[in-house]
């Protein structure tokens, strides 16, 4: 139970890292395509940077599949359950809190949350595929917390 736990656990601080890189590298480089329409209005309810979330989906459940039928790889279920954690808390965060594509009343009352939700601001304050920073989601560096003026 606690292997399975810190398995869960491990893999849902591994994807922050994925999350980050491959947003930096991927959905900022070659994959812009998909992505530009996140940083710039479009039509309709969803965005062609929702097949980002198909592609994740997809890496969850076969790594959930593939553990369950195959006995050698059975961590590769509680790898593929950790997927799924990330996947929940990015969207709860990324697109219903930061972006609420479904409306709903909430106001950030921790440091932190103020904290990663200005990292995320940050980075939509460049439309373009070049020059953007803060590619984190769940996690951003101090320096993005908002500073109290005295
Ligand atoms: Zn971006
Ligand atoms: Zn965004």
């Amino acid at each position: 139970m606690l292997i399975k736990l810190s398995i869960i656990i491990g893999v849902f601080m591994l994807m922050e890292g994925a999350a980050w890189a491959a947003h930096k590298y991927i959905m900022h480089g070659f994959g812009w395509k998909w992505h530009e329409d996140h940083h710039n209005h479009h039509s309709g309810f969803f965005e062609k940077n929702d097949y980002y979330a198909l592609v994740f989906s997809f890496l969850a459940s076969s790594s959930i599949i593939y553990g369950n039928t195959h006995e050698a790889f059975w961590w590769l279920t509680w790898a593929g359950v950790g997927i799924t954690c990330y996947g929940v808390a990015y969207f709860v965060f990324h697109d219903l809190i930061v972006h609420r594509r479904i409306k709903f009343k909430y106001k950030a009352r921790t440091e932190y949350m103020k904290r990663i939700m200005n990292a995320h601001f940050v980075h939509h304050k460049v439309h373009t595929k070049e020059g953007a920073e803060a590619f984190g989601f769940l996690f951003a560096p101090k320096k993005y917390e908002i500073r109290k003026k005295n």
